[in-house]
This record gives C-alpha cells, sequence and structure tokens, in this order.
C-alpha cells in the first residue's frame, strides 16, 4: 500500500497538507515544519521540510514579510523525486535565491540568484504592473 502523510514535524499532528506544500502553520502548535512519510513499495520515505519567515512588526499586511526561507525536501512532481531545496525570498533585500540539489549525486539542478523583483520561476512569483499594490500572488496560485 503506497500510504503517505504530512504531519507537523514538531509535534507530529497528522496535517490534511500536499507533500511540500507548507502553506501553514500547525494548528495545534503554530509550527511551519513538516515530517512526510511515503509508503514506496515495502520501505517508507521520510522527509522533512521548514519553512520560516522574518516579519516586520512595524509594517502592516503582507508587507509584514520581510524575508521567507524553506529548507528541506523538494518533491518533483514531474518525476516524482526528491531533491534538497533551499530557497530565500529576500524581500528586505529584493534577492532571490534557490538552490536545488540531488541528494544522491550531489549534482546541483537549479541555482538561482537573482533580484527578486525579476524573478519569474516556478508560477510562484507573478510580475506586476506597478508598484504598491497591496494584492500579492499567493504562492498557491499558478500550481
Ligand atoms: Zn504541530
Amino acid at each position: 500500500m503506497a500510504a503517505s502523510s504530512v504531519s507537523c514535524g514538531t509535534c507530529g499532528t497528522v496535517l490534511a497538507e500536499m507533500p511540500g506544500d507548507v502553506s501553514a502553520t500547525c494548528p495545534a502548535c503554530g509550527s511551519r515544519k513538516r515530517h512526510y512519510s511515503l509508503g514506496v513499495g515495502e520501505e517508507i520515505e521520510v522527509h522533512e521540510r521548514l519553512a520560516t519567515k522574518t516579519k516586520d512588526q512595524a509594517r502592516s499586511g503582507k508587507n509584514k514579510v520581510r524575508a521567507e526561507f524553506v529548507t528541506g525536501d523538494d518533491l518533483h512532481r514531474k518525476t516524482g523525486r526528491w531533491n534538497k531545496l533551499e530557497r530565500v525570498i529576500d524581500r528586505a533585500n529584493n534577492r532571490y535565491r534557490e538552490k536545488i540539489v540531488d541528494p544522491k549525486t550531489g549534482a546541483v539542478l537549479r541555482s538561482v540568484d537573482e533580484p527578486l523583483d525579476q524573478h519569474q520561476g516556478r508560477g510562484s512569483a507573478k510580475k506586476k504592473p506597478g508598484v504598491g499594490g497591496s494584492v500579492r500572488s499567493r504562492r498557491r496560485t499558478g500550481r
């Protein structure tokens, strides 16, 4: 049976999320760390991902978020393979960095370091005409 489950990496609460989609905090403890168990044949693969944000409480709304960090395992949906991901979205310094490494070979599959406002990758960033709009595309859109 190919069971898969997503649970909180801190308190162990089972969560109804897709692996790789750390879209919300844990309802029980507020953690953004995730633990993935995937049944592959007779083996269980275990993966983890941690998403954190730094906020500036002096700002309002979504402008509070100054940087986002994601580290952990990334499921490449086309191939079904897990890679190691490091992503930094640094709004304060207008920087987007992402590195994806094949954990088996150590090969760098993707390495991005570019101004955030020029970043167009993965459907997670949409170019917006003009500045100062209050609507910022959420990471779920465009998947
Ligand atoms: Zn939790």
